[in-house]
């Protein structure tokens, strides 16, 4: 064993790099850089964590989803307020409302109906209008006449029989699809001498009827830009009892009945 030999190796040979503690502070300095640039870059990528959005609410929560739908109010759709008359689902010749009541101007709706009808005339006519009610029940009879008059006056002016009835069943039920013979809906105008075209919508009692029917619990039927659903042409004048919570959700959001109605056929698959 060569004892000096192994004292001189002895000593440390000589650091080139900084001492231990030296060391650990560089290595804090550069996990400390390190963080602050993660920091930085969180920032960056990360809205809501700058200072700029400090300012911002916890409820705020930034949305892409269009209006929220109202919930639907909980009707029956098998109610005699709901029920769909149209070509497609027809009254039959012999459907007539289990009691009748005369309004005004000679004519008749379902009893149901009468203290609402009644109601929402007086107060139109409160609010300044004069009312004429030109038509509430029609019987299939009467709808059969009115149907076969339209038919012959067009073929007079020269049309086929199909382009007759295509022009007439767009103002005009087939008989036994007309709602009038449900008893629940009402022609209203403000004189016999009105005009039933559609360019009166939008002014004078046809505006009040529409901002105001739904607390009646009647709908404007036959809206404007709905033919392609009711298959009719806009009806200003043409009131439909629907019930004031379907009446309501049906003014409110722009819907036709079809429209409606279809809600609760998407609920009940979906
Ligand atoms: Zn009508």
């Amino acid at each position: 064993m060569n004892a000096p030999e192994t004292r001189t190796r002895r000593p440390a040979p000589r650091r080139r790099g900084p001492s231990p503690a030296g060391r650990l502070l560089v290595l804090l300095l550069v996990l400390g850089g390190a963080v602050a640039l993660l920091a930085g870059l969180f920032r960056l990528v990360s809205p809501g964590a700058g200072p700029a959005q400090a300012q911002v609410t916890p409820t705020a929560i930034p949305t892409v989803s269009p209006e929220p739908t109202p919930p639907l109010p909980a009707v029956d759709l098998n109610s005699w307020e709901l029920r769909l008359v149209d070509i497609d689902h027809p009254l039959g010749e012999d459907f007539v409302p289990p009691s009748l009541t005369y309004i005004a101007d000679g004519q008749q709706v379902d009893s149901r109906v009468a203290t609402m009808l009644n109601r929402l005339i007086n107060d139109a006519k409160n609010a300044g209008y004069t009312i004429y009610f030109c038509s509430g029940y029609r019987d299939y009879a009467t709808q059969l006449s009115i149907y076969q008059r339209h038919i012959d006056q067009y073929t007079a002016e020269g049309m086929t029989q199909e382009e007759a009835k295509a022009k007439t069943l767009l103002a005009v039920q087939y008989p036994g699809c007309s709602e009038h013979q449900s008893g629940l809906c009402a022609d209203i105008l403000e004189s016999s001498d009105q005009k039933m075209i559609p360019e009166i919508g939008g002014s004078g009692l046809m505006l009040w009827l529409e901002q105001h029917c739904a607390e009646y619990g009647y709908v404007i039927r036959y809206p404007k830009d709905k033919t392609a659903i009711t298959t009719i042409e806009y009806e200003p004048w043409h009131l439909r009892y629907v019930g004031k919570e379907a009446a309501a959700y049906m003014m409110e959001n722009g819907l036709c009945l079809e429209e409606f109605l279809a809600l609760y056929d998407a609920g009940s698959v979906g």
